[in-house]
């Protein structure tokens, strides 16, 4: 499954923000992926847990954000928010059409652990 790779990709992003942000422990990770990108979340969640040991986001939380799929059809200017990819346009029929939203696969955010609530 692809969605291992492609998590080993993700968390080279986090490992290298997590450093940029001060190198502390990740507590969050938020990834946005969108309908049509073709990965699995629970897959990712899987391949998440195993790579995560040994990591700076090794206690963290994977959260997935799933963006919808949004087409745009040039013809008639309208947008669609269709269950799947179509070519030809629900409203005029025409064949341009391109895909708004729901191609993402990107690290929207994450969170490191606060530093500041351990002083005592
Ligand atoms: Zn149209």
């Amino acid at each position: 499954m692809h969605e291992v790779s492609l998590m080993q990709n993700l968390m080279n992003v986090v490992a290298s923000a997590a450093e940029e942000q001060g190198g502390g422990k990740v507590m969050t990770v938020h990834l946005r992926i969108g309908r049509m990108a073709g990965v699995n979340a629970d897959s990712l969640r899987f391949a998440f847990d195993i790579l995560s040991k040994g990591t700076v986001a090794e206690e963290g939380k994977l959260e997935i954000e799933t963006v919808p799929l949004v087409i745009h059809c040039r013809g008639c200017s309208e947008d669609f928010n269709p269950e799947q990819f179509s070519l030809t346009c629900p409203s005029c029929g025409g064949k341009d059409m391109m895909i708004v939203t729901g191609r993402e696969m990107e690290v929207d955010y994450i969170l490191l652990e606060d530093e500041k609530s351990e002083t005592g």
